[in-house]
């Protein structure tokens, strides 16, 4: 595929537009500066921030270009509606790791049995938004007042522990990223199916997996 990519030389954009290079894309980088011009692409991919996401996903819209976006913090109904009105997809993921999506699985299985459950994300210090979006979707799936505790520190990637406390037992449920090339399996996966899947929003890497 001809795949217009928002974010490209971004420390999540360059791994996985790599992987995407390796599987054999084809990949226009557009960084900050430059038109976001992805007509004559299949798909555009975004991992910019939440500030720019929205604009770069309009722009691609606009030019009949479906989208697959990582970029989290933002909210992405509004222009869901548009890609459907036109008859286009826009898949948003808070976490394209597979091993993220089993555990939040797991966490939607464990809160059926148990009363509460915190959630601790840690993340690295130059991510902007916070809870991050995969430990807000977690807490949609676990249900009630579950409380988020974000940590920004040098030297974390991207990490998530849901702790379940019931009477006299704790079940702990911990995801690790230790390298962003975990992101693009997901990304590869989306970009595959994209064309499956029905006009409009689809949100979260559960839907494909
Ligand atoms: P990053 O290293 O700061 O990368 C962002 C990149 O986007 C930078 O190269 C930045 O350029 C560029 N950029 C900013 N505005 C732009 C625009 N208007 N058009 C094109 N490019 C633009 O950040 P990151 O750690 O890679 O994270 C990027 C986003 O992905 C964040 O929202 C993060 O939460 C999200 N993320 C999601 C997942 C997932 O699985 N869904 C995984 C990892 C990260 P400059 O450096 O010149 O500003």
């Amino acid at each position: 595929m001809k795949i217009a990519f928002f974010g490209a030389a971004g420390k999540t954009g360059s791994a996985v537009a790599a992987r995407l290079l390796a599987a054999g894309h084809e990949v226009r980088a557009i960084e900050l500066g430059d038109e976001p011009d992805a007509s004559g692409c299949d798909a555009a991919v975004d991992f910019t921030t939440p500030d720019a996401a929205p604009a770069n996903v309009r722009a691609a819209l606009g030019q009949g270009v479906s989208c697959v976006v990582g970029t989290t913090g933002w909210d992405p109904a509004e222009l869901g509606a548009l890609a459907e009105e036109n008859g286009l997809r826009l898949f948003v993921a808070p976490n394209f790791s597979i091993g993220a999506v089993l555990m939040m699985r797991f966490a939607r299985d464990a809160a059926k049995h148990f009363p509460r459950a915190e959630i601790i994300e840690l993340h690295n210090e130059a991510k902007k938004d916070a809870p991050s979006g995969t430990a807000k979707a977690t807490a949609e799936l676990i249900g009630g007042d579950t409380v988020i505790h974000s940590v920004r520190l040098p030297g974390l990637v991207a990490h998530q522990e849901v702790i379940f406390g019931g009477e006299g037992q704790l079940l702990t449920l911990r995801h690790d990223t230790t390298g962003r090339e975990s992101f693009a399996d997901g990304v590869l996966l989306a970009l595959s199916k994209l064309d499956e899947l029905p006009p409009g929003l689809t949100f979260g890497l559960d839907a494909l997996v």
